[in-house]
């Protein structure tokens, strides 16, 4: 667990992009939890999930425009999750960062004839905001997005995509909720089967 983080980073919704709208809790609310609190935090949480940023170039986009980027993906996802119409505003803010970063796309040419694309800039927050952008295009354009969840806890609101054939995964991760949940239940039921006796 890092230290005066709410808690422990995770990569494991199946998706850059809902990785990336994980990185609060309980967004809007009284008890929202915030894990990206500083630019610093972004270029961890970029390293952790495996995009290359450098961290001593400055940065034009700034922490709070970044944060408004992954609350309007957040409730885009809730709608989505919820097959409720997302705002025309927050639909607003991600065409704008959606034209803003495809301008920054190039495909490559590889020397084994394999194509591959790549943004033309490596700025710290802003390649963060165009890579998760760009990513989470992609997956609500995809029959993914049908599978996305949203974590069955009331201590977390995760999103993750649920790969099972039956459609059963409950919890973002089994090792964090499903355990915490599990034990919660078998708790409730034994209290109860003793209130029986
Ligand atoms: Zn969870």
């Amino acid at each position: 667990m890092y230290k005066d983080k709410p808690f422990e980073l995770s990569n494991s919704s199946g998706h850059i992009s809902l990785d990336f709208i994980n990185t609060a809790n309980f967004h809007g609310h009284v008890n929202h939890q915030e894990w990206l609190q500083s630019e610093l935090d972004v270029i961890e949480w970029a390293n952790f999930i495996g995009l290359s940023v450098e961290s001593n170039t400055r940065s034009t986009l700034s922490l709070t425009e970044l944060i408004q980027l992954r609350e309007a993906m957040y409730r885009i996802t809730f709608h989505a999750v919820n097959q409720t119409i997302a705002d025309k505003e927050d639909m607003r803010v991600l065409n704008k960062w959606i034209k803003k970063a495809q301008e920054q796309v190039e495909i490559l040419l590889r020397q084994d004839g394999v194509f591959s694309k790549q943004l033309t800039m490596s700025d710290g927050l802003t390649k963060v905001a165009f890579t998760v952008v760009l990513s989470f295009s992609e997956l609500i354009m995809s029959d993914l997005f049908q599978k996305v969840k949203q974590c069955n806890s009331d201590r977390c609101e995760w999103f993750f995509i649920d790969h099972t054939k039956n459609k059963s995964k409950q919890w973002c991760t089994m090792k964090i909720c499903g355990n915490r949940e599990k034990a919660k239940r078998f708790y409730q039921s034994s209290r109860k089967e003793k209130g029986r006796i």
